[in-house]
């Protein structure tokens, strides 16, 4: 019975490091330039920035190399990207869109790329839809590239450079891209810890913010009546209370 519990606690001290891991940096894949366009069916992927390539997501083509066209770079968190929009197409050899403001509408007044990237984050700002999902690609040298996963689109600066305006993206190793990358134990066991936002306004409204067994109203956790061994679920309020540290800490004990 004691080894059964210590080994449990390393398995979840386990999915600890795996999630903390996973949080903590941009799982990658090394493809050459063909598997990249057979992977998202097309013949060539020429242009750094495509708005919806796919039904369900965008797909963005970055570097961080230094002799790279754009100042694109992870920061040091580790999952997130900023990635600088797209200049004004080349009207002749004299021409240099490294001098004009990135656009958002084209001459004819339809939107560029920059243009359907922010529409896509000011909606999702407004509450109106979810970020929009982009599968990220980073070019290593000629004809390496390696997929660093899917991001959310959360947000976008439009910032002086060098005396020219520049749009700035900024983007998230997506929420969804972590549970893809748990296995399905894995995900149960993160779904059933993760209580909806929803569940707790609910339980600390019920609860009147306080621990129910002594009234405490500092150090609360919110607790699972049920431990998660036993079947336990977080999606209803029902088996979710406010606990003191105190007393959580006592019923940890107990159980275990
Ligand atoms: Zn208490």
């Amino acid at each position: 019975m004691f080894i059964f519990v210590i080994k449990k606690q390393n398995n979840s001290l386990n999915l600890e490091w795996k999630i903390h891991k996973l949080l903590m940096s941009i799982q990658e894949q090394i493809l050459s330039y063909r598997e990249m366009c057979d992977a998202e069916k097309k013949q060539t992927l020429q242009r750094g920035m495509n708005y919806r390539l796919n039904p369900s997501y965008s797909v963005i083509l970055m570097s961080q190399r230094s002799n790279a066209p754009y100042k694109d770079r992870i920061y040091e968190d580790g999952i997130t990207i900023e990635y600088e929009g797209h200049d004004v197409s080349r009207k002749s050899y004299t021409h240099d869109p490294k001098k004009e403001d990135q656009p958002k509408y084209l001459p004819s007044g339809k939107l560029t790329q920059n243009g359907y990237f922010v529409r896509s984050i000011e909606t999702y700002k407004k509450n109106l839809s979810k970020p929009e999902i982009v599968k990220v690609y980073e070019k290593i040298m000629d004809g390496v590239w390696s997929l660093k996963g899917f991001f959310d689109l959360i947000d976008y600066k439009y910032i002086n450079d060098d005396g020219r305006n520049v749009f700035r993206f900024i983007l998230r190793l997506s929420s969804e891209q972590i549970i893809n990358n748990l296995s399905k134990t894995d995900v149960q066991f993160v779904h059933n810890r993760l209580i909806p936002s929803e569940v707790k306004k609910e339980v600390w409204k019920r609860d009147g913010g306080k621990c129910v067994l002594c009234g405490e109203t500092k150090n609360l956790h919110f607790d699972h009546d049920l431990p998660f061994s036993k079947g336990g679920t977080s999606l209803t309020a029902k088996n979710v209370r406010l606990l003191c540290m105190k007393h959580n800490l006592a019923k940890s004990d107990k159980i275990e």
